[in-house]
């Protein structure tokens, strides 16, 4: 039975504090809780922490949701879903790129695109005091954190897309002084490239697309690596994902269970279609 103390996610009502343009590609929101309590129970894990933000369609002032005062996450989740999709607010995942205290804050970077979905239209918008609920992280250790860096791993491969940037610049952050990593960051836009903080012994490429950077598995393949335990993290479009798990798992012969992947979003579909799709990310591997 879990008690308030052992469930490891809660709603939280936020507010927007102020924005950043980080990029081209990326615009930083930075967020406080909707009352100076609300928080105070929010308790990231850091590296790829996410989160599921529940947005206001256009012309809402909030985004609706059903009462969100119970203990019990399912009904308040199915009874989001049961309202009609054209009103319920629009939900989609993001990353805790970075949680302060005193005062309270959270930051969440949105990647622009020019099929510009809900989330990203709600990002190029956003303004102070607009209004979001989050499920996020109410304990440190959840499986809201996929990257878990296993004890004898001497090599850490990462790769990521603009999307999944805030999560690798706070993975990059959060490695141990000296670990080799190798790592990848594939971005539209020579000027989204940025400064990454990290005591990581780390060799960063940056694969800019508008330079003309190879696909990503290509990038990948052409590299020497050294480590013999490597453990692999690579998040982003999920045809990229997918290509790059083949590579690492089939002919790098990675041992599938040191590569930690996820599909962030997949070319042409929305978020919401992606979760209806049929999972095939453990095809040909
Ligand atoms: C665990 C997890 C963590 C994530 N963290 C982040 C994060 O920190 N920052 C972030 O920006 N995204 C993040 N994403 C990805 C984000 O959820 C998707 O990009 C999402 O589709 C954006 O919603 P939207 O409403 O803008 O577009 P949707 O309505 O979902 O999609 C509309 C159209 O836009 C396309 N599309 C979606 N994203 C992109 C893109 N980046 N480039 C080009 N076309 C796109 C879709 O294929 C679709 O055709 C994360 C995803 C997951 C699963």
């Amino acid at each position: 039975m879990t008690t308030a103390e052992t469930v490891p996610f809660r709603f939280f009502a936020l507010r927007v504090d102020r924005t950043r343009r980080l990029g081209p590609s990326l615009v930083r929101v930075t967020f406080t809780g909707a009352t100076d309590e609300e928080l105070k129970g929010f308790a990231s894990g850091g590296r790829d922490q996410s989160l599921s933000l529940f947005l206001p369609h256009p012309g809402q002032p909030e985004p609706v949701m059903p009462p969100l005062d119970g203990d019990d996450l399912y009904a308040a989740l199915g009874a989001w879903r049961a309202m009609p999709d054209d009103v319920r607010a629009v939900m989609r995942s993001y990353t805790v790129r970075e949680q302060r205290h005193d005062p309270d804050e959270v930051d969440i970077d949105f990647a622009l695109h020019e099929d510009g979905g809900p989330a990203c239209r709600w990002a190029q918008q956003a303004a102070k005091g607009d209004r979001v609920v989050v499920l996020g992280p109410a304990v440190a250790d959840n499986t809201g954190v996929r990257f878990r860096l296993p004890d004898d791993a001497d090599e850490v491969l990462i790769w990521g897309d603009e999307t999944a940037l805030p999560a690798a610049s706070s993975i990059l952050q959060s490695l141990p002084a000296g670990t080799r990593a190798r790592v990848w960051l594939d971005v539209p836009y020579a000027a989204d490239r940025m400064e990454l903080a990290t005591e990581a012994d780390a060799t960063v490429t940056w694969l800019v697309r508008e330079e003309g950077a190879p696909a990503a598995v290509d990038a990948v393949r052409a590299a020497e690596l050294s480590g013999s335990s490597p453990y692999a993290w690579i998040a982003g479009e999920s045809g990229s994902v997918k290509a790059l798990r083949r590579h690492l798992v089939n002919e790098r012969r990675i041992d599938r269970r040191r590569v930690t992947f996820v599909g962030y979003w997949r070319k042409g579909l929305s978020e919401d279609a992606l979760r209806e799709a049929p999972d095939t990310s453990d095809d040909d591997v």
